[in-house]
């Protein structure tokens, strides 16, 4: 049984961000709505946590960043939350580190990964991450197919002017690997409004196209009812929309929490619950399932229907 909020969403999905230290200097990134923070929860921690969690119905997991496998313990991170038994544990990651990792990881308990992908032009790749690192990426990306995680997600998200011609670039790049292309709408958060407003574009024209040409469509309603279409030709193309979609919030069912243990209800407009009091010195697991539950309750949908 999932626990529900006051808004008839249940809650079966926590996203852990576990550092927010990062490699790359994406000039778009909303650094998952956090501050840097250096007082990092340990595996044990997480693990505890998760654990916390999963007896609540909260049995799908991803780890982000930061840059996630910038962690030199991540391997035991994974092992922490893979020995709860999840029905899911991902990763969302720039892939940078990936080569030498994906087997490690995979056979931690891994079961699958998102890999961003800004680019597949050397340059504007390097003008968008600040690194010279797309042959490396896509070194990591071959290597995570390798180690059996599955499904290979890429992360497009859309910037105008830089990477708006690569659409479908990117679609055949992904299906040519077997992978799901998840195209993804830029957010305002953690940048400035010129920022936004230099680079924002709606991906709905893109959402129309591949409509029109798709030979299937399924919603994920597990999480942000986002649309997800199979061409003819096998390619797999997820949309996450958020701008003024009330479904995307209608049908949000996680929680997020930042490297130091705070659970936060959303990335745009969420509330905060401390767990690190409930942590140290020592764990106290009814006391964690109890702020579990506090941060459900406050969750709330940022685009809402207007009637
Ligand atoms: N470093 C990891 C990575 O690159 O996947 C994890 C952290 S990153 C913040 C997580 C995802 O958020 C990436 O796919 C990234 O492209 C996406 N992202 C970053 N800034 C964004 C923004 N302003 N709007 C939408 N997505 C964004």
């Amino acid at each position: 049984m999932s626990l529900i909020d006051n808004y008839g969403r249940p809650l079966t999905h926590l996203r852990i961000s576990i550092t927010s230290l990062c490699n790359y200097n994406c000039f778009y990134c909303h650094l998952e709505g956090i501050e840097k923070v250096n007082d990092l929860l340990t595996p044990n921690e997480i693990g505890i946590i998760a654990y916390a969690a999963s007896a609540l119905g909260i049995r799908k997991f991803k780890l982000t960043g930061g840059e996630p496998l910038l962690r030199p313990d991540i391997v035991d991170v994974v092992k922490e939350i893979a020995s709860i038994k999840p029905l899911d544990l991902g990763m969302t990651t720039n892939g940078y580190y990936l080569d030498n990792l994906a087997n490690k990881l995979a056979e931690a308990g891994l079961m699958r990964v998102n890999i961003s992908l800004p680019s597949l032009n050397p340059n504007k790749f390097r003008v968008v991450t600040g690194i010279n690192g797309l042959s490396r990426v896509l070194k990591g990306i071959k290597a995570a197919i390798n180690a059996g995680l599955n499904p290979i997600k890429i992360n497009y998200v859309v910037l105008k002017g830089i990477n708006d011609d690569e659409f479908w670039n990117m679609i055949e790049y992904a299906r040519s690997i077997g992978a799901i292309l998840q195209v993804i709408e830029l957010e305002p958060i953690g940048i400035s409004r010129d920022v936004f407003m230099k680079y924002y574009i709606s991906i709905s024209v893109f959402e129309k196209m591949i409509k029109e040409k798709a030979v299937k469509k399924i919603i994920r309603y597990s999480l942000h009812a986002r649309p997800v279409y199979t061409l003819d030709n096998g390619a797999v193309v997820e949309f996450v929309r958020w701008f003024c979609n009330p479904k995307f919030c209608m049908h949000c069912t996680r929680l997020r929490l930042t490297p130091d243990g705070k659970l936060k209800t959303c990335i745009i407009n969420g509330d905060e619950v401390d767990l690190k009091y409930a942590l140290r010195p020592i764990p106290k697991l009814n006391l964690i399932k109890k702020l579990i539950i506090k941060a459900n309750y406050l969750r709330k949908p940022y685009n809402k229907l207007s009637i």
